[in-house]
């Protein structure tokens, strides 16, 4: 609940803490170099909520060719490349100070064209906040030249920079932090990018662009280029593109890894985010009330609109009627509706075709369990539960989490059979036995494995994101490695 993000830490220290709540300094954790902490709070929320409510609508921004949003780019690229880094940090840096102070009216466009809730708003804005100043400085640390050791005699000077127009598609559940993620990664590292949000959230992308253009990045260094997968697919065919920064669909990634190989002139690196099958594990020695608050915050946040969220929860069969009676009371409260209510913790899903797709899965099952939800795009939170036999081939992204029961001494067969599904992005596990732990986190290949907590919300520069197998390609976002991916490497070697 909203109250639960936004509360002082003081407020915090003065009332009884469950063990899953995290501590104060931890609700406030520094997200890379994050400031301005204090307009999060509740003292601010009332102001916030006029601000948003009296921002004007966003118009949506203009339609450009592939062609045309590409030509742009290549043209700018040079300069942009050429730029010191530490003056296209700054850029990114100012945008950062930007989006803190322009905060109402991108929350009101999150909440009007996204459907974000007011804390996953707040939550969006600070993590785009996050990637703009985390790649801001991993772009400073790694653009420096070295002079490398060599043969005696000769002068090995090494260099990194960008490798061209770096094309961003990004996804309509993170509109502005992904977007904005992508894009800052690509802009630092000394790319120019053309950047197709999702057709779902033209408009925050634009106020985006905008606000980076505004701090500093040359207007064709930056080209926006809305449109659907026509546009996408002629973007990802265009010559110029000298890299593909992508998070979607499993399927997309693939059909736009076929596109990229199958053209002629350079090999071009993907680097795909995708979706996953999630699970997480509860044995008996989890603590039920802590497995009840992050199994629905992890399931049914956001609409369970995130490829974090858990999807499937495995629970050891001898506490399993325990657990899903507190799961199911706890998730009885959630309220669903109105997303610029700041009372509401669940809002709609994105579109009538996604809230369709979410009705047919759910008629084909047999329902455990379902929340109320009001008319309109509102899919209520709902609990299905799987027979031993039966699994889950495909991610099913929504506010639907699906159960399974274990017999003790049977994890193993747990653990294979979520390997088996191909995916791997994240993974939670409830239990107070080391060496179960030891063992589970061992042997799964997620990408994300969080113990005894929730399974979302992976904070840039503490927990970097992404997966493996059919759930990405890597390197992780927010993480070390995500910048190498976006440069290109030479060595002017000089005999002396
Ligand atoms: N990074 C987000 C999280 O940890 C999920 C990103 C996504 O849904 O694409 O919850």
């Amino acid at each position: 609940p909203v109250a639960d993000v936004l509360a002082q830490p003081d407020d915090l220290k003065t009332v009884p803490r469950h063990p899953s709540i995290p501590m104060p300094d931890q609700l406030f954790r520094p997200r890379a170099n994050s400031k301005g902490l204090e307009w999060g709070a509740r003292a601010h929320l009332d102001a916030l909520v006029s601000e948003m409510a009296a921002a004007p609508v966003a118009s949506a921004p203009k339609e450009i060719t592939a062609e045309a949003a590409m030509t742009r780019a290549a043209h700018a690229f040079p300069a942009w490349r050429d730029t010191p880094v530490a003056d296209r940090a700054r850029a990114l840096r100012r945008a950062a100070d930007l989006l803190e102070a322009r905060r109402a009216p991108l929350m009101a466009t999150l909440t009007r064209e996204a459907g974000k809730t007011i804390d996953d708003g707040i939550a969006e804005i600070r993590e785009a906040v996050d990637f703009l100043r985390y790649y801001a400085d991993e772009a400073e640390a790694l653009c420096q030249p070295r002079v490398l050791p060599g043969p005696t005699g000769e002068r090995n000077a090494w260099t990194v920079r960008g490798r061209g127009v770096f094309l961003t598609v990004a996804p309509w559940n993170f509109p502005l932090a992904i977007f904005l993620g992508q894009t800052a990664a690509a802009l630092a590292a000394g790319n120019a990018v053309v950047a197709k949000p999702a057709p779902q959230t033209p408009r925050i992308a634009a106020q985006a662009v905008a606000i980076l253009h505004e701090a500093g990045v040359p207007e064709d260094a930056l080209v926006l280029a809305p449109g659907g997968t026509e546009l996408g697919q002629a973007l990802v065919a265009h010559p110029a593109v000298a890299g593909v920064a992508f998070t979607g669909s499993t399927a997309t990634a693939k059909a736009i890894n076929r596109a990229l190989a199958e053209k002629d002139g350079p090999i071009v690196p993907l680097i795909a985010e995708t979706g996953g099958i999630n699970a997480m594990i509860a044995d008996a020695t989890a603590l039920p009330e802590q497995v009840a608050d992050d199994v629905v915050m992890s399931a049914f946040r956001s609409a369970g609109q995130r490829c974090s969220a858990c999807r499937i929860l495995y629970l050891q069969q001898d506490v399993a009627d325990r657990m899903l009676e507190m799961i199911e009371g706890a998730a009885a409260t959630l309220r669903i509706g109105d997303p610029g209510d700041p009372a509401t913790d669940v809002g709609p899903v994105i579109d009538a075709d996604a809230l369709a797709r979410l009705q047919a899965h759910v008629a084909g099952h047999r329902v455990r369990w379902q929340g109320t939800a009001p008319e309109g795009l509102f899919m209520p939170p709902t609990i299905i539960e799987l027979a031993t036999g039966q699994t889950l081939d495909r991610e099913v992204f929504g506010p639907v989490l699906h159960v399974k029961r274990f017999a003790a001494g049977k994890l193993d067969t747990v653990l294979d059979e979520i390997e088996a599904t191909g995916y791997g992005l994240t993974f939670g596990l409830h239990s107070r036995i080391d060496a179960t732990i030891a063992k589970v986190t061992g042997r799964i290949g997620a990408g994300n494995v969080y113990v005894n907590r929730n399974q979302i919300g992976a904070i840039v520069g503490s927990q970097p994101f992404g997966g493996r197998g059919m759930s990405g390609t890597g390197p992780k976002a927010g993480g070390p490695l995500y910048l190498q991916r976006f440069v290109e490497e030479r060595v002017v070697s000089t005999d002396t």
